[in-house]
């Protein structure tokens, strides 16, 4: 088959010449020919594998661009990238890999271009295009990469004990493109990562989470929580997670499975918003409920506090998986702490409690309530209906008190120094009674946010505290 259509962009006949310059084969590899066939839009990635050195092909289509972009080696790898327009493409040596038990970085040799497929993870990354000039657009599928592409199948192309246990970060990559591609990992190779799952240790930290992010950025993120699950990887990188999984029962009485409504949770928020930190927040806006959960006989199944728990657990979870512990985590920490908030107003809709949740979620508020919409899998569709709409007028009010009262970016109408002025006070804790009784009085919509009615206020609380008004 030839897929010289999928070759139209000029850097592929500059490779194709630059090659032919130094007398070696190079073919198009991998992603690139992966997604063109899956018609998953314009490559921001490239993969090029030279018959021979893939650093010396580098610079040669270096020199043959007009610009002539820079060349990034890396020397360790054996590899070499340059960037083209906003393709980033990276060049390689085909070549041929031995394994040690510990590690997942290879031996490597030169190698045919057989046997560089032959290291590629999967079927359907291992295609490849030729760009000599004879057979410009010929492809090379080995191991029927096109067929399981069809099928919507993942497969190694050698033994998959063999291909997981020497690099146990492919366990997470077939996860992750059987959650991106909506495809099914075939049974072996699906046994093979429950047999090895445990190997996932030796694989740093990053390099997981970059996966779980791309599990989490997809359309419908349980695929892959489901998938590792399944395979048993997730109680390792995940075991919060795991530990929401099952369902008690006393006396009768039972509570929901918090880890599948939890990933109801995540799918549901996906086509809400694209900020991966929102997603997280989904992921583990219940992870609390685990360490909290009680059963008593007179009110049943309870998790007190499993929201403070829970924002806890986030910073634990971010620290051990050496994610960055910046603003992002704040956000999501908040997230899990103020999850259950609305929920109150999805039942009964007061002025005061909105004016509440906007003054406490502040710059965030939108996002606790697509959180929120998004946590009520209610499978009554009398309440589900119910909380939607009342959760609708909470956006409308949100929107009002914002008008009326801008509680979200709260600023005291009154300053410290102004209620130290009016009462020739130095400062003391009645100035922090004062400010405080405003402020309620603004949260419960008796006073509206305006100096007028604050100072007002401000007067006869100081009276009542026996303060006398300066002349
Ligand atoms: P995407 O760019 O969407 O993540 P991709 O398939 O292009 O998908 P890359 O990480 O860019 O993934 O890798 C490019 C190619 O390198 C893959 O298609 C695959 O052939 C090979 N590859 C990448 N990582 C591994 C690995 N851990 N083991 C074996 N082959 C790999
Ligand atoms: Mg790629």
């Amino acid at each position: 088959m030839n897929y010289k259509h999928a070759l139209q962009n000029k850097i592929f006949k500059i490779i194709s010449q630059s090659a032919k310059e130094l007398h070696l084969d190079s073919y198009v590899i991998g992603g690139f020919v992966r997604d063109f066939i899956l018609e998953r839009g314009t490559a921001k990635d490239i993969d090029i594998v030279a018959i021979g050195s893939g650093i010396e092909l580098a610079k040669q289509v270096a020199k043959n661009i007009p610009n002539q972009p820079k060349v990034q080696v890396f020397k360790t790898y054996g590899t070499a990238m340059l960037r083209y327009e906003d393709i980033e493409i990276e060049f390689v040596g085909a070549r041929k890999e031995s394994y040690n038990e510990d590690s997942r970085n290879p031996v490597v040799e030169n190698g045919s271009l057989q046997d560089d497929q032959n290291r590629r993870d999967f079927t359907i990354n291992a295609l490849a295009l030729d760009l000599s000039e004879e057979n410009f657009g010929d492809l090379l599928d080995p191991f029927q990469g096109i067929e399981d592409l069809d099928a919507k199948i993942i497969k190694t192309p050698l033994n998959p004990d063999i291909t997981y246990s020497d690099d146990p970060l492919r366990m997470m990559r077939a996860i992750r493109f059987a959650t991106q591609l909506d495809f099914i990992i075939e049974k072996d190779s699906l046994d093979a990562i429950k047999r090895n799952n445990e190997r996932i240790h030796i694989i740093t930290k990053e390099r997981i989470v970059v996966e779980l992010n791309k599990i989490l950025e997809s359309k419908k993120p349980s695929i892959g929580f489901l998938l590792l699950e399944e395979t048993g990887l997730l109680k390792h990188i995940l075991p919060e997670l795991s530990a929401l999984k099952g369902i008690d029962e006393v006396d009768g009485q039972k509570h929901k499975d918090n880890f599948y409504h939890t990933l109801e949770v995540v799918d549901n928020i996906a086509p809400n918003t694209d900020n991966l930190w929102l997603r997280w927040a989904a992921l583990l806006h219940d992870i609390g409920k685990a360490p909290t959960k009680r059963f008593s006989k007179k009110v049943g199944w309870t998790f007190h506090s499993h929201e403070f728990e829970g924002s806890k657990m986030v910073y634990r979870l971010f620290k051990r998986l050496k994610m960055p512990l910046n603003d992002k985590m704040k956000f999501v920490q908040k997230m899990v702490f103020m999850s259950s908030r609305p929920i109150v107003l999805a039942q009964d809709v007061t002025d005061s409690a909105v004016r509440r949740l906007v003054f406490d979620a502040g710059e965030y508020v939108d996002d606790l309530m697509t959180l929120c919409e998004a946590d009520i899998t209610t499978k009554n569709p009398h309440k589900f209906k119910k909380y939607h709409n009342n959760f609708k007028i909470v956006r409308e009010k949100i929107v009002e008190v914002e008008e009326r009262d801008s509680v979200r970016n709260f600023q005291p109408p009154i300053s410290g120094e102004e209620i130290m002025k009016a009462f020739n006070l130095k400062p003391s804790k009645e100035i922090g009674l004062i400010k405080e009784v405003i402020k309620e009085a603004i949260l419960e919509g008796e006073i509206p946010n305006e100096f007028d009615a604050a100072f007002q206020l401000m007067l006869k609380e100081g009276e009542r505290l026996g303060l006398t008004k300066s002349e």
